[in-house]
């Protein structure tokens, strides 16, 4: 006889894409019978990141959006221009006020149990999905992942790079920042770690979030990524007066191994499942892609594993390609993103990093980059 499973779903981690899933799930009409559990380990009581991505028109989580900036400077050796963003916005969302919504929205529902213990095993047996936490084995129909491995099984061909990035939240005596315009990528700071950026978002006349962002293969002490912050505020922003109101550090793998998606009962999400783009770190808006993907097919009946076909695949060799690039440093990232930046209308630039675009507009993109390097990157990544 079928054993009735506890839960039909069972989220695996209340960060980012376990939450998100938790939010569409909650919206289908058709899921409404459906009994969720949320695992997390966590009390989610930090604002422990800042989200910042494009997006165009109202968003799902349009109402804790907290900036949102239509316009944004590109600044690289020789060339600097303010961007108009349309028909996108750069929109930021805080850490703690994403999490404080979405324990609000489920409490409120009172459809999803939470477990705040540490998940330890997770297996899939006839047909159902077992998690095992400290104190507790639990049924589910399906398991959705977003824990990560405790080291993630690199092959040899892989490409790694980090995206390590430190950033402060300075605030000045008087009005001092343009709130209109923010500044996307800055490269006229040093390049010789690698690919290397200042991002400066205004949050008021008189706080904005700088941060300092690297692409390269090790992460640098403490005092150099400060040392970046405290010498680019002076010699850029011109700003002497000033103090730190919070701290920021992360670090995004950026990579082209194939994470798993999962197997059987268990699919994984978030950037365990393979949603932080490679080339970029990007992993917001495709973790929210990829969970709305999850809730159609869940609302059809259907088994929840999102299938990319043949042809979308393409987008994972275009991140290989750049990946290569700048990993063996075929040509410096400032180069490659001021050709991208200062030849593409920003939109196009949007939407091709979005893996979005259609084929003739991904070819009017790469025209604008030196062919010989990206046609070499092209034929070493292919050969492997
Ligand atoms: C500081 C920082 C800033 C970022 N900024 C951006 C940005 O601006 N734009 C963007 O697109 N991307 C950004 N990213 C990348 C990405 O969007 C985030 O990492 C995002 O949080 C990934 O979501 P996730 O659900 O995969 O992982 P997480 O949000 O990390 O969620 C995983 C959850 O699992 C829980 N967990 C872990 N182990 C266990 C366990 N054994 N048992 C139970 N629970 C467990 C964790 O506590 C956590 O809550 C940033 C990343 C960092 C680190």
């Amino acid at each position: 006889m079928l054993q009735k499973p506890d839960y039909d779903y069972i989220i695996l981690g209340g960060g980012c894409a376990g939450l998100s899933l938790i939010m569409h799930m909650l919206t289908s009409s058709h899921l409404s019978n459906k009994r969720i559990l949320l695992i997390e380990k966590e009390v989610k009581d930090k604002n422990d990141r800042t989200w910042c991505f494009w997006e165009k028109g109202n968003g799902f989580f349009e109402s804790i959006v907290h900036r949102k900036w239509n316009h944004a400077w590109f600044h690289a050796d020789g060339y600097s221009s303010l961007k108009t963003l349309g028909p996108y916005a750069y929109k930021m969302i805080r850490g703690l006020d994403f999490y404080q919504h979405c324990y609000a929205v489920m409490r409120e529902s009172g459809r999803v149990d939470l477990l705040h213990e540490s998940v330890k095993k997770v297996n899939n047996a006839n047909g159902l999905v077992v998690v095992t936490t400290q104190n507790k084995v639990i049924q589910g129909k399906y398991a959705f992942n977003s824990i990560m491995a405790e080291q993630t099984a690199y092959k040899k061909d892989d490409l790694v790079l980090l995206q390590h990035f430190k950033g402060w939240i300075i605030e000045t005596p008087s009005a001092f920042f343009d709130t209109e315009n923010a500044t996307l990528m800055d490269f006229r700071v040093n390049q010789d770690e690698g690919t290397t950026f200042i991002y400066v978002m205004p949050l008021s006349p008189t706080q904005a979030l700088v941060e300092y962002t690297l692409f390269t293969s090790s992460l640098l002490s403490d005092e150099h990524y400060e040392w970046a912050l405290k010498n680019y505020i002076a010699e850029y922003l011109k700003l002497n007066e000033y103090s730190i109101k919070e701290k920021e550090f992360g670090i995004i793998p950026m990579t082209n191994h194939q994470f798993s998606v999962g197997e059987g009962a268990v699919i994984n999400i978030g950037t365990a499942g393979g949603q932080t783009k490679p080339s970029s770190g990007y992993t917001f808006r495709f973790i929210q892609k990829h969970v709305h993907a999850i809730v159609g097919l869940l609302d059809e009946g259907k088994h929840p594993l999102v299938k990319k076909s043949l042809f979308e695949k393409r987008f994972m060799w275009f991140d290989s390609v750049l990946l290569y690039i700048l990993y063996h440093k075929k040509m410096p990232g400032a180069r490659v993103f001021s050709l991208m930046f200062s030849k593409n209308k920003i939109s196009r630039i949007f939407k091709f990093l979005d893996n979005e675009t259609a084929l003739h507009e991904e070819l009017v993109l790469l025209n604008t980059l030196p062919q010989w390097p990206f046609m070499m990157a092209g034929f070493k990544v292919m050969m492997k």
